[in-house]
């Protein structure tokens, strides 16, 4: 698909740059990839607070383009009354989307706060705020590394729907049939709010296995075995990366997932490589 064709259900996630070339480079990718017509760009916030001023910072320039922006947060490591004052301060600044993740605790903080579960943010948010925010909650097609099985796992997605979110995005995963089953189980449980696949563009495949045993995401073995083989050639690992990712999407977007949710890792052209290749 060109950006002259109508716009696919997409929406892009950075994460918030540490440095200020990292910064400037943020401002071409969004404008590159504002381009495309995203019904959102969410930016990532550290656990605890961590990045706190830095997600603040780059929603703000994320948001210049006009373009809807979500603020993820994070409840663990946090009080509820810094929560309160970063709702505030979101809602002053005009933003009206969200979101909103349990984290995972950072090593060295000796608190988990006041809050335990995503479903404890999604319930806070609404007494909170009301239905001022449109709200995201995550979502683990392959399950939450931390979850005794799948079917437990999906119990606690479905009590943060029901708790009051709008949406949900998944993490990612490279079976279709994964995401496929998720969605099947939550909506035999009454969930009836869109289920968005979060899409990975395989750009390095070092970072990429190591991520993806640390946040439970499978790499089958074919795609691994065919990436291993590159060993560092990064244009044949791109290459393949791509086309695997571009028909893991249109058989999501084939088999009626409402929109695609990209982990940009601040890069737009592997996620255009994709994207441009798509039909709505
Ligand atoms: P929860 O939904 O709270 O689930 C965590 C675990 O607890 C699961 O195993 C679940 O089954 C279990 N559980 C949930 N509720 C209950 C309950 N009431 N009782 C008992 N068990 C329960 N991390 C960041 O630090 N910053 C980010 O910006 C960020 N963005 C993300 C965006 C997306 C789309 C995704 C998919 C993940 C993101 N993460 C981010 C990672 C996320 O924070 C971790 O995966 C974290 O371990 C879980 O967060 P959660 O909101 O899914 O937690």
């Amino acid at each position: 698909m060109s950006s002259q064709q109508p716009p696919l259900g997409i929406s892009f996630e950075f994460f918030p740059p540490g440095t200020e070339v990292g910064r400037e480079k943020l401002l071409q990718v969004r404008d590159a990839l504002a381009s495309r017509q995203p019904r959102f760009f969410s930016v990532t916030y550290g656990a605890g607070g961590s990045t706190q001023a830095r997600t603040r910072q780059a929603v703000r320039a994320v948001g210049e383009s006009g373009i809807t922006t979500a603020p993820h947060l994070s409840c663990i490591g946090s009080e509820k009354a810094q929560l309160r004052e970063l709702l505030a301060e979101y809602r002053e600044e005009g933003h009206d989307s969200l979101v909103a993740l349990r984290g995972d605790m950072p090593s060295g903080m000796a608190s988990i706060g006041e809050l335990r579960y995503a479903n404890e943010l999604v319930e806070f948010i609404r007494e909170e705020t009301g239905d001022h925010f449109d709200i995201a909650v995550a979502a683990y097609p392959e399950s939450h590394p931390q979850a005794s099985n799948l079917d437990r796992d999906v119990e606690n997605f479905v009590r943060k729907m029901h708790a009051g979110a709008d949406m949900a995005i998944t993490q990612y995963f490279f079976t279709a049939e994964a995401y496929f089953h998720f969605v099947d189980k939550a909506r035999a449980l009454g969930v009836e709010k869109p289920i968005i696949p979060g899409i990975m563009p395989i750009v390095n495949y070092t970072k990429l296995a190591r991520f993806s045993d640390a946040c439970g995401a499978e790499i089958p073995r074919w795609i691994r075995k065919q990436l291993e083989s590159y060993g560092d050639d990064a244009d044949a690992i791109a290459e393949f990366g791509t086309e695997v990712v571009t028909r893991l999407c249109q058989e999501l977007l084939d088999g009626g997932a409402p929109g695609l949710h990209f982990y940009t890792l601040n890069q737009s052209v592997p996620v255009l490589k994709i994207v441009d290749q798509l039909r709505a």
